[in-house]
């Protein structure tokens, strides 16, 4: 990806600009918003996350946050249960999902939050694509047992328990089974994009999932786009009704948040933000509580949610 094209003239906040001098002004300007009061971005036990819905919940509650969102990837099964844990504690529950999409070939993810989970589009991807994830992960352990690596897809299975599959389980068994001695080497040596047994999952159009989302009464916002994002691309999302940006991620050094800060304003758009916490990777916890949204944010994105269910009705 050229550099170009993530850090064109007008966005250009890389520390080394005189642009990035304002980063000092951004901090002050966020310290005047208050506190972060929601983490909009977390995993449970029923996508590939470690922590149940009220483990979770008592971990975003000892952050110090009054809320908390829950975005398991591609399945909606756990926001009940979540909502009553958050409620259980006094904390605001924001419902969504994080669903694997694909642009022109480039994986990117995007979050959904406040839809119907009741909707026939939700009810139909969330039914077909867990099933392709299954498929999917069966192909992965087909061409590691043909590498030489033994793994069986039973084992798999039960260590996903209820939540949708994805590779995180499949290194985390290749783990306790000695045959890597780390869900990381797991990844590079076998299926890291690109790797031995790697297999693509089956994916929506980004564009599509804006669409199913909005039909759904959500708020389409688009997770980490500082992984993968090119900004030509962020301005066709933005034409195609994309509501937000994710601006703060753990993995977003802090001009890249600034330039999607810029985004959001210049296009009216929704600024959130989250930790991604999936309660397994080394140093997550000490994430909680400082990735998450301000109070007006949350609003603003209340007030992008019932402005949709408008346009819906
Ligand atoms: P999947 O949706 O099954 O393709 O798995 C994607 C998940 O695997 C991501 O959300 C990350 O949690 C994890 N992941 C992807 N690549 C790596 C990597 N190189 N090292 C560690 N975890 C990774
Ligand atoms: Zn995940
Ligand atoms: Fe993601
Ligand atoms: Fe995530």
């Amino acid at each position: 990806m050229a550099d170009g094209d993530r850090q064109p003239q007008k966005y250009c906040f890389c520390p080394k600009s005189e642009a990035g001098q304002n980063l000092g002004g951004l901090r002050t300007l966020q310290a005047a918003m208050g506190r972060i009061v929601a983490d909009l971005h977390a995993h449970t036990t029923f996508s590939d996350g470690l922590y149940s819905p009220d483990e979770l919940a008592d971990h975003m509650a000892a952050a110090g946050l009054s809320g908390f969102a829950v975005t398991d990837h591609d399945t909606v099964a756990g926001l009940a249960d979540s909502e009553k844990a958050a409620h259980a504690r006094d904390l605001d529950f924001i419902p969504g999902i994080e669903m694997s999409t694909q642009l022109d070939g480039v994986e990117m993810h995007l979050l959904g939050y406040y839809i119907n989970v009741a909707d026939p589009a939700i009810v139909r991807y969330t039914t077909d694509v867990p099933q392709k994830r299954y498929d999917r992960a069966e192909a992965i352990v087909l061409r590691l047992n043909e590498l030489g690596v033994p793994i069986e897809m039973d084992e798999v299975a039960s260590v996903a328990g209820e939540g949708t599959i994805g590779r995180p389980h499949i290194a985390s068994v290749l783990h306790r089974s000695g045959q890597v001695s780390s869900m990381a080497e797991a990844f590079g040596r076998y299926i890291r994009d690109g790797a031995p047994a790697f297999v693509p999952t089956v994916k929506v159009s980004t564009l599509d999932a804006i669409e199913i989302i909005h039909g759904a009464g959500g708020v389409a916002v688009l997770a980490h786009p500082g992984h993968w994002t090119r900004h030509s691309t962020l301005l066709t999302l933005i034409r195609a009704g994309l509501d937000g940006i994710e601006v703060r991620h753990p993995s977003h050094k802090s001009w890249l948040s600034t330039y999607y800060r810029k985004l959001v304003t210049d296009f009216v758009l929704v600024a959130t933000g989250g930790s991604d916490f999936h309660g397994h990777r080394s140093g997550e916890d000490r994430h909680l509580g400082k990735f998450g949204v301000f109070e007006d944010e949350l609003s603003a994105l209340r007030t992008a949610h019932h402005n949709r269910l408008k346009s819906v009705a």
